[in-house]
């Protein structure tokens, strides 16, 4: 069993840090960009200095099997560790909670504590519309009159939500909306950590009440695990110096795994099962990451352009190519086709790409005639920087000799 008497105090400290970095995290710029936002007008997603074209989210995919898997294997170990210490319905309902003290008193203070409550809901909602559009972008835009409707609306709808969450649902949205709270009993197991009463020792119960008065979300912690428990430990706060008074040791109501006495057993199955689930996805994300090319290229052959000869005797093949920069800086590409026994010249054979552009176009390809005709030449034509280092990719192609005539 863990002490209780901080619990409220490190809770406090976790959800003003968690409020910091979400409020923080998009005007924090890694490379020139956004540290996580998925941007609407170019559809890519920027995460810690890489930016994601729509077709590259299988390395989303990855991230997503990582989160649900970590987030799994949290719930299966701390329980709802993440309800009570981090999860933004908690943060939000506890760094309010005077306001809301205040909007129960009535009055002028219930008026002056709605408006509160609109300014954070305001501040809130506009900090997850910037995880869409660039916050610098949105505050010029707000500030000279030009904030896009979509933009203006999205922020105007959260907003509201977050507000009318705020004044009138708190933490009955934990208890009775959230979907999280009921796959818990699925999540859970004999020892997961919960917060419990421990009712080996009734006796020891004075019956104050002081642990269900003060509970967020309006149960006894004495009737056992429910689902509306968010494992604040409010309630162990409540009852810690209660029991101090009265110098009946340990507290009776705080963090245990599994039952009053238990004790944290990570060697069990289903814990291993989802250790080793996390740790594939992170194996699969990692690699997806360094797999990943800034430059893209994609190359076959015209359809419909049959390789032939010039009057003077030169080959000409036709390729189509797609090539997209997915980097952040200009590119200056040469294009080349290495074939062995072939000198081949392309026609273009450079190209610059913009940051995000995808082009397609069709390269000719010229050489003399390697010996005799009728053949096929398996070849790689290759886009690489024109100058200096950077990302390089090749594809294979045929170049067809045709029979001389
Ligand atoms: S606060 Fe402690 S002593 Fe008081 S009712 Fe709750 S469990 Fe019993
Ligand atoms: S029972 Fe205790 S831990 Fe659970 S929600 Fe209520 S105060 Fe928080």
């Amino acid at each position: 069993m863990t002490t209780s008497s901080t619990f409220r105090g490190r809770r406090r400290v976790a959800e003003i840090a968690q409020a910091v970095l979400l409020l923080g995290l998009p005007f924090l710029r890694v490379g020139g960009e956004s540290a996580l936002r998925f941007d609407v007008p170019t559809l890519r997603l920027h995460l810690l200095g890489a930016s994601l074209a729509m077709d590259e989210m299988f390395g989303v995919l990855a991230a997503t099997l990582f989160v649900t898997f970590a987030f799994l294997l949290l719930t299966l170990v701390l329980g709802r560790v993440w309800c009570g210490w981090a999860c933004p319905q908690t943060v939000l309902s506890d760094l309010t909670a005077p306001l809301d003290r205040w909007r129960r008193r009535g009055g002028t203070r219930a008026a002056a504590a709605h408006l509160g409550l609109l300014a954070v809901s305001a501040v809130v909602g506009a900090s997850l519309v910037w995880w869409f559009v660039e916050p610098r972008a949105f505050l010029r835009a707000l500030a000279g009159g030009t904030l896009h409707p979509v933009a203006a609306g999205a922020w105007a709808v959260l907003a509201l939500v977050l507000y009318l969450d705020l004044a009138f649902l708190r933490a009955r949205f934990c208890a009775t909306a959230c979907p999280y709270a009921k796959v818990q009993g699925v999540l859970f197991d004999r020892h997961t950590l919960v917060v419990a009463y421990d009712a080996g020792r009734d006796a020891d119960c004075i019956d104050c009440g002081a642990c269900v008065r003060c509970c967020p979300t309006g149960i006894d912690i004495r009737d056992g695990l429910q689902m509306e428990c968010i494992a604040c430990a409010e309630c162990a706060d409540a009852c810690a110096p209660i029991m101090r008074k009265l110098k009946r040791q340990p507290d009776l109501v705080g963090y245990f795994f599994g039952e009053p006495g238990g004790r944290a057993r990570l060697a069990r199955p289903a814990v291993l099962a989802l250790g080793a689930l996390t740790a594939a996805s992170l194996v699969l994300l990692g690699t997806t990451a360094a797999a990943r090319s800034a430059l893209e290229l994609e190359a076959e052959v015209v359809p419909g352009f049959a390789p032939r000869r010039t009057p003077d005797g030169q080959v000409v093949n036709a390729y189509q190519l797609q090539v997209e920069n997915r980097g952040r800086e200009p590119m200056e590409l040469r294009l080349a086709l290495d074939a062995p026994g072939l000198s081949a010249r392309l026609t273009p054979d450079e190209i610059r790409l913009e940051p995000g552009e995808r082009r397609d176009l069709k390269v000719l390809a010229l050489a003399d005639p390697p010996g005799p005709g009728g053949r096929r030449v398996e070849a790689r034509l290759r886009a690489g920087p024109a100058a200096g280092r950077g990302p390089a990719r090749s594809r294979g192609v045929p170049f067809v000799v045709p029979e001389q005539r």
